[in-house]
C-alpha cells in the first residue's frame, strides 16, 4: 500500500518482475462480476467459499480487457484436482501425468487448473507436498539438450503459476469477488498498447516450447497485435525446433490458428515468420502463384466471415483449400501428359496427399473428406440431363458447392459456373428444368452452322 502511494506521488512505475503482483481495481481494468459467464462465476465463488484461491486466468480475462467475447473460461486455483474434483458434484479429472478438472454446469465445461511452477522438480513426491508452497520452486529444470522442458506437471504458487505462462497479455488472474486483477508482468498495460511480449527471456522461454512461436504468430493475428521486438527476433532463428514436436501439437495449435476467426492474417503471419514449414511446407509455392494466393486468400477469408457469424467451419474443407492448388496444379499436369480428367485427377490427389504426408501435420481422418470435396468439383461441369439433380443430393453437396465458389472467386473456374449452380439451387422445378434444356440446346453460332453430337456447353469434363 505505502509502496503504492510512493509510486503514484513520484510517479514510478511498478515492478513487473513477476515476483509481486500489481492488483488492479475495477477503475483500472473495468471488467465487471457480470461479464463471466455463471458457470465461470459460479466456480470461483465455490473455490473461495469453501477457503480457496479461485481466479479467472488466462485468455477469458484478455479478452474481456479487450472487449472480445471469451471463447472459454479457464479458471486457476491453489487447490489440488482431488480437492477441486471434491467441490464440484459434476466434475471430472482430465489426464495422467498433468491433470486439471473439468467442471460442468449445463452444457458447458470450465477448466480448473491447479497453480503449476516451470517444469522444475526433482522428484515425483515434490508432486504432493508443492501446493499451497507459496516459495517460488528452486528446483533443478529438466529440460532437453535444446532447452525443451520436459515436464511442467509441478504445483506451485500463484506467482510461479504466471511466470509459467507465455505472453504478458496471456498472466492475469480476475478475482470476480472483489472484481480485481492480479497482473504479475504489465500484462493489462500491454494490451492497452497492443503489444504481444514474451515473460522472461523469448529465447530461452521458446526452447522450452517452441508451440509458443505459433502461439505468438496466432495471438498477433488474433487480436491484431504488434509482436515486441525482442519477442519476435529469436523466432527466425528457433523456427526449425518445431520440427521435434509431435505432430498432434502442432496441428491442434494450427487448427486453433486457422479456425480463430482471423485465418488470413495469422497464415500471412506464420508465413512472415517463417514458421510454416512444419505444418504447410507448400504455403511458399502456392502464396508465390498468383491464382494459388487468390484461391487461399478466398478460402481463409470465407472461413473466417463463417466463424465470426458464428457458422461452422469443417476444418477437411479447411484443409482440402489449403492443399487444393497443389492439386490442381498435378491434375493439370497428368491431364497435359494425356490422361484423362477423372483418373488425373485422382492420382493428383493421391499423389498430394502421400508426398505432402511426411511433411504435413494434417491427420489422415481428414484425407476422406477432403478427397470427396475434391472429386466432385469436376462434376459441377456436367450441367445437362439428370446429372445436376443427383449431384444436389450428394451428401458433400454443400461442402463442394462452397469449394466451387472458392475457385469462381479466385478466376480458377468461369464466375458463370458458381452462378449457375446458385441459381439452380434457388429456382423452382419448372424454372430448373429450363436452365438444364437452355444449357443443353446448341448455341446459336456465326460461323459453324452444326453442333456436333455431345458437344453440349458444360460437358467438357466427362465422368
Ligand atoms: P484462446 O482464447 O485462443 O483459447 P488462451 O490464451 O486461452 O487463448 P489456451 O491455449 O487456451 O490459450 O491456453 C490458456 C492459457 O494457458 C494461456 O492464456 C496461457 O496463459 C497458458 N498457456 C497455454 N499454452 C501455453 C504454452 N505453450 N506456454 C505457456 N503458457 C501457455
Ligand atoms: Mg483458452
Amino acid at each position: 500500500m505505502i509502496r503504492r502511494i510512493i509510486n503514484k506521488v513520484f510517479g514510478r512505475k511498478p515492478r513487473v518482475d513477476g515476483t509481486r503482483a500489481q492488483i488492479l481495481p475495477l477503475s483500472a481494468h473495468g471488467i465487471r462480476r457480470d461479464q463471466l459467464d455463471d458457470c465461470a462465476l459460479k466456480t470461483c465463488e465455490t473455490l473461495a467459499q469453501a477457503g480457496y484461491k479461485g481466479y479467472l486466468v488466462g485468455g477469458a480475462v484478455r479478452d474481456l480487457l479487450l472487449n472480445m467475447t471469451p471463447k472459454d473460461f479457464d479458471v486457476a486455483t491453489d487447490a489440488t484436482p482431488e480437492e477441486v474434483r471434491r467441490l464440484f458434484r459434476r466434475s471430472r479429472i482430465i489426464g495422467r501425468r498433468f491433470q486439471i478438472v473439468h467442471v460442468m454446469c449445463g452444457r458447458e465445461t470450465i477448466e480448473v487448473t491447479t497453480f503449476r511452477a516451470n517444469g522444475q522438480k526433482e522428484t515425483e513426491e515434490d508432486d504432493e507436498h508443492a501446493a499451497g508452497d507459496k516459495s517460488p520452486a528452486a528446483h533443478k529444470r529438466l529440460t532437453d539438450e535444446h532447452g525443451r522442458l520436459l515436464s511442467d506437471n509441478v504445483f506451485g504458487s500463484m506467482a510461479d503459476d504466471a511466470a509459467r505462462r507465455d505472453f504478458t497479455i496471456n498472466a492475469l488472474y480476475y478475482d470476480p469477488a472483489r472484481e480485481e486483477v492480479h497482473d504479475y508482468f504489465g500484462g493489462v498495460a500491454d494490451c492497452k498498447k497492443r503489444v504481444l511480449r514474451m515473460i522472461g527471456d523469448p529465447d530461452t522461454r521458446y526452447r522450452e516450447d517452441p508451440v509458443r512461436m505459433l502461439r505468438a504468430a496466432r495471438f498477433a493475428a488474433k487480436l491484431d497485435f504488434h509482436i515486441d521486438p525482442a519477442t519476435r527476433k529469436p523466432v527466425a532463428a528457433l523456427a526449425p525446433l518445431l520440427a521435434n514436436i509431435p505432430r498432434a501439437r502442432i496441428f491442434d495449435e494450427a487448427l486453433k490458428l486457422l479456425l480463430s476467426g482471423h485465418a488470413l492474417r495469422g497464415v500471412h503471419q506464420l508465413r512472415a515468420e517463417g514458421l510454416h514449414h512444419g505444418m504447410l511446407p507448400l504455403l511458399d509455392t502456392i502464396l508465390d502463384d498468383p491464382t494459388g494466393e487468390r484461391f487461399i486468400n478466398a478460402a481463409l477469408k470465407s472461413t473466417d466471415e463463417r466463424i465470426q457469424s458464428d457458422r461452422p467451419s469443417s476444418p477437411a474443407f479447411l484443409f482440402g483449400t489449403l492443399l487444393w492448388p497443389q492439386v490442381l496444379l498435378r491434375w493439370r499436369a497428368l491431364e497435359a501428359a494425356g490422361e484423362k480428367p477423372q483418373p488425373a485427377l485422382f492420382a493428383a490427389m493421391d499423389e498430394v496427399l502421400d508426398t505432402q504426408r511426411s511433411q504435413l501435420a494434417i491427420p489422415r481422418r481428414y484425407d476422406g473428406m477432403m478427397k470427396e470435396i475434391w472429386a466432385l468439383q469436376p462434376r459441377f461441369e456436367q450441367r445437362g440431363g439428370q446429372r445436376p439433380y443427383r449431384l444436389l443430393e450428394h451428401p458433400r453437396f454443400r461442402a463442394a458447392y462452397d469449394f466451387l465458389l472458392l475457385r469462381a472467386e479466385s478466376g480458377e473456374v468461369a464466375a458463370e459456373l458458381g452462378e449457375w449452380w446458385t441459381r439452380f439451387q434457388e429456382v423452382g422445378e419448372d424454372e430448373r428444368a429450363g436452365m438444364l434444356l437452355a444449357d443443353n440446346a446448341p448455341k446459336p453460332r456465326r460461323k459453324r452452322k452444326r453442333k456436333k453430337p455431345g458437344e453440349a456447353a458444360g460437358e467438357t469434363q466427362p465422368a
